[in-house]
C-alpha cells in the first residue's frame, strides 16, 4: 500500500490558551504516515483531511505524549554523577549514547540525592491544535525507507 506524506500548518496551546508552539510564519510541518513521526492523536485525524481543511483538534494526554510516569521521576545519588558535576535544576542529560532513550531533567538538589524526572516535558498534558492541511503527496521510495518524510517539495537534507 502506498503511503502518503501530508504536510499542515499548526498553532499549539495548553489547556489555558497559551501557545506553546506553532509553524505559522514557517515552514509547514510534514510527516510520513505511519511512521510515528508525530502524535498518535494528531495523526489519526490529519489523515482523514484534505488539502485546505482546517480543524480544531484536542488531544488527550495519553494520545499525544503520555500520561506522567511516577516511576520515572527517581532520585539519583550524588556519587552517580561524575566528580564535580555542577548540578543545577533544569540541566538534561541522557542515561545512555542511544538517541531514543529518555532525556531526564534534574528537578531538585538535595545534599546526598538528586531528583531527576525522566518524562517527556509535554507528558500529562492535554494538548489543543489548530491545524490546516497544507500538502497530501505519495511519499517517494527514499522517503518510505528512511521512515520520514522528506520536506514538502522532496528535496533537502540528507
Ligand atoms: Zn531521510
Amino acid at each position: 500500500m502506498s503511503r502518503r506524506v501530508i504536510g499542515f500548518h499548526y498553532t499549539l496551546t495548553d489547556k489555558a490558551g497559551t501557545v506553546i508552539d506553532s509553524s505559522v510564519g514557517d515552514e509547514p510541518l510534514v510527516f510520513l504516515e505511519n511512521s510515528h513521526q508525530i502524535i498518535p492523536g494528531l495523526e489519526k485525524v490529519l489523515v482523514l483531511l484534505n488539502v485546505g481543511d482546517k480543524r480544531k483538534i484536542e488531544v488527550k494526554a495519553a494520545d499525544a505524549y503520555g500520561e506522567i510516569n511516577p516511576e520515572m521521576i527517581i532520585k539519583v545519588k550524588r556519587t552517580q554523577f561524575p566528580p564535580g558535576a555542577n548540578l543545577q535544576v533544569g540541566d538534561q542529560f541522557q542515561v545512555n549514547e542511544d538517541a531514543h532513550s529518555p532525556v531526564f531533567t534534574v528537578t531538585e538538589l538535595g545534599a546526598d540525592e538528586v531528583s531527576v524526572d525522566g518524562n517527556h516535558p509535554m507528558a500529562g498534558k492535554d494538548l489543543f491544535f489548530d491545524v490546516e492541511l497544507t500538502t497530501v503527496r505519495n511519499a517517494t521510495e527514499e522517503e518510505i525507507a528512511h521512515g520520514h518524510a522528506h520536506g514538502a517539495h522532496g528535496h533537502g537534507h540528507h
